[in-house]
């Protein structure tokens, strides 16, 4: 078998083009554009990256951004202030504070500062919150990337065995909360699936993975999900960024694309999908702090949801 392409680049340049559409019908209402500020704080050449091709997706959608740039000897105050003065500007509706941060800053006091009705990356507490309760504001961006990918390309979570490996706060935690969840009109992301967590204490991985109908590998460790640990015919989502020789690979060996059905590519895959969730989170942002809409799902021609 060789797996059919989970191809996060194209899906993204579609779902780009309906955030770019919803946006200028908001125009046309004449509302202000979405607004996104991005602060970045360092040299951090990967972290330059992101926030240079998050900043290039908001203007191809039509939406207003800002970079901040600070040096990596900014203050914590520095950059509470900056996120205070953020938070006040009423053409601001997204704050993105690229992380990781200087070992002189306290990431958590740094998310805690941004108003949670600006936090677009969904990793503020209250949102967290919310996300656990099954009455999200916002869904996380990378989670939500991989949910998009499995659900418009035809393949339903709900009923199926996930396997996730890897539990951090931003990738593996919060998708297996939001693949778990029943499915709702106010929480269309929930997966109605059943979900196992795996993670360095995992006894048996290989075994644990092969019972995945649905298997998502968010571990930062390059190609160690491999064909034996695949079931023949599962669907194999790749979230892994990693550098190998000078190449950015996945989480998950070139050979995986023998045994499963579906598989997503590293570049190409989660990536794409990452900056556009967080696109649709500014515009949901926008909406609601502006109190037209409810949520961007809404707002979206196809709508965001089946
Ligand atoms: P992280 O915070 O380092 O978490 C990695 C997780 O994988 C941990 O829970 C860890 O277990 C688990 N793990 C590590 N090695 C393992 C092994 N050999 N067997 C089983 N579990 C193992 O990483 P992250 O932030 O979630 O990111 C994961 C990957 O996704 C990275 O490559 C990152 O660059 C990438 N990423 C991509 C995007 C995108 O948009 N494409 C976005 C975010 C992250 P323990 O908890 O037991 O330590």
């Amino acid at each position: 078998m060789t797996a059919r392409r989970l191809d996060g680049k194209e899906l993204a340049k579609t779902m780009r083009g309906e955030v770019a559409a919803a946006v200028a019908a908001r125009i046309g209402r004449n509302r202000r554009p979405p607004g996104l500020a991005a602060v970045i704080v360092g040299d951090n050449p990967a972290s330059h990256v992101y926030v240079r091709n998050k900043h290039k997706a908001c203007a191809e959608a039509g939406l207003a951004s800002w970079v901040h740039n600070l040096s990596a000897d900014t203050t914590q105050t520095q950059l509470l202030d900056l996120v205070a003065r953020l938070n006040a500007d009423s053409q601001v509706h997204g704050i993105l504070v690229q992380l990781p941060l200087p070992r002189q800053i306290n990431e958590d006091a740094v998310i805690r500062a941004i108003a949670p009705a600006k936090d677009v990356d969904c990793f503020h507490p209250e949102n967290l919150g919310l996300l656990a309760a099954g009455h999200p504001r916002y869904y996380p961006c990378t989670p939500h990337g991989v949910f998009q990918l499995l659900i418009r390309n035809g393949i339903e979570t709900a009923g199926k065995d996930v396997v996730i490996v890897g539990r951090s706060n931003i990738v593996g935690k919060p998708l297996a909360l939001m693949l778990a969840q029943k499915r709702t009109a106010g929480n269309p992301a929930g997966g109605d699936a059943t979900v196992t967590i795996a993670h360095t204490r995992t006894r048996n991985l290989a075994e644990v993975c092969r019972r995945a109908d649905i298997l998502v590998a968010a571990v930062g460790s390059p190609r160690v999900i491999t064909a034996d640990m695949v079931a023949p015919g599962a669907v194999v989502v790749d979230v892994g960024t990693n550098s190998l020789d000078g190449k950015l690979v996945g989480d998950v060996h070139p050979g995986v694309a023998e045994t499963a059905a579906w598989l997503s590519p590293v570049p190409g895959g989660v990536g794409p999908m990452t900056i556009t969730m967080l696109l649709v989170n500014t515009l949901a942002a926008a909406e609601q702090i502006e109190g037209e809409r409810g949520v961007s799902d809404r707002s979206l021609t196809p709508p965001l949801y089946p």
